[in-house]
């Protein structure tokens, strides 16, 4: 027996998974091994191989899990070992959702059950590019393997329609009004449901908050979303009467705030936070847009809106920074097109600034949800559905 405690100085699976439990997940600060996130650890002579299950594909961490992983495996006999490592993901689904229902009543939980996270993307007033980075998010979701459907509930101003370049009907199944389900258009890897593919732009403008809530509620009931990781809703802008019914008859893991960086913009960022946290909502971080302009030309860079506000403001209010994206005319370009820049170009800055924004909120999510699951089953909370209709 070898000083490892192995045979013939062969290392064991053992003593790989013990090594394993020296290897923290940076963000959940726990091993990996307690968390679950290590399988199929095989030992062949001097090959070693590994699964790693991190909570999201697009983890930002993953690069540095990775050769945490292969380090500690190699330091049972430097030199001496091969290691393969193969990094995977499965989507934590958020623990409020996994409670069922308890009472014999409709409750939160039981709409969208095989949705494991649902994410509501806000903001303070119209025009700071909500709609814009919901659609973009989803789209790098995807792209990271989650599979991710998109919920346009901006009713007054739906835009993702336009942004995704799509205008079809979706088709429905059933005969009956009881049985019917309408089945989501799918586009860039996503499905996706609009109020504009439905009706007339103009048609819903009119229409008050209960309206509003029975359309939601037939969004999340009666459309076939299937199985998907992320489910991120465009809620309409502002922080009101509307969007807050929203936020608490949705059964959201979380909820991000997309900002950008003038003052009056920030102020709005406050009401947003403060909407969330009314409802008990998990805030994933704050993304400010339009944050700086790069010039095209010589690459110089103009922070037309007095840039970094919207980290500032995320730290004043304690919750997570996310990124920030720059003013730039093709995003602009690509919304009018249907080709949102990380589809139109995957490689520019710009879509890089989507996708890192993307996995860090899902990281943000990660973490929110296994902090969530450590916590005592929440007594007394409201989570039956509003009266709507
Ligand atoms: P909101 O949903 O907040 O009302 P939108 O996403 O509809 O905002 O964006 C409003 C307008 O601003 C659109 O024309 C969009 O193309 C543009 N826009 C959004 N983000 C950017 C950006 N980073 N750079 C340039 N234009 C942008």
């Amino acid at each position: 027996m070898s000083e490892t405690g192995s045979v013939d100085g062969m290392i064991t699976v053992e003593q790989v998974t013990e090594a394993l439990g020296s290897v923290n997940d940076p963000e959940l600060h726990e091993d990996l091994v307690s968390l679950g996130m290590i399988r199929n650890v095989t030992v062949d002579g001097g090959a070693v191989g590994v699964t790693v299950v991190l909570t999201t594909p697009g983890c930002p961490l993953k690069a540095q899990i990775e050769s945490e992983v292969k380090d500690a495996i190699e330091s049972l006999s430097p030199g001496d070992l091969t290691v393969d490592v193969n990094m995977t993901a499965e989507v934590i689904k958020n623990p409020r959702r996994q409670a069922g229902d308890q009472s014999g009543s409709v409750t939160l939980q039981d709409l969208l059950p095989q949705v494991k996270n649902v994410v509501a993307v806000a903001s303070g007033k119209g025009g700071v590019g909500k709609s814009t980075v919901a659609t973009n998010l989803a789209i790098a979701l995807a792209q990271q393997g989650a599979s991710t459907g998109l919920l346009d509930a901006d009713i007054y101003g739906p835009s993702i329609p336009t942004m995704m370049g799509l205008h079809d009907e979706p088709d429905v199944t059933g005969t009956s009004e009881e049985d019917q389900i309408i089945i989501p258009l799918e586009r860039y890897g996503v499905k996706m449901i609009s109020i504009g593919f439905l009706l007339d732009e103009t048609q819903a403008v009119i229409w008050r908050g209960p309206m509003v809530m029975k359309m939601l509620v037939q969004f999340m009931s009666g459309v076939g979303w299937g199985d998907l990781d992320y489910l991120v809703i465009d809620l309409p802008p502002g922080t009101g009467d509307v969007q807050l019914t929203i936020t608490q008859s949705v059964p959201l893991a979380g909820g991000v705030i997309v900002t950008t960086p003038q003052l009056v913009a920030l102020a709005d960022v406050r009401r947003a936070v403060t909407m969330f946290r009314k409802v008990g909502v998990p805030i994933l971080g704050v993304i400010e847009n339009m944050s700086h302009f790069l010039c095209p030309h010589c690459d110089g860079r103009t922070d037309v809106f007095s840039h970094g506000g919207g980290r500032d403001e995320a730290k004043q209010e304690g919750v997570e920074f996310l990124g920030e994206i720059p003013l730039d005319p093709s995003v602009v370009l690509g919304g009018d097109q249907g080709v949102p820049v990380v589809v139109g170009d995957p490689e520019s800055p710009l879509a890089q600034g989507f996708r890192s924004i993307a996995g860090n909120m899902a990281a943000s999510l990660s973490v929110s949800n296994a902090a969530q699951a450590k916590m005592p089953e929440e007594s007394g909370e409201d989570l039956s559905l509003p009266v709507v209709g």
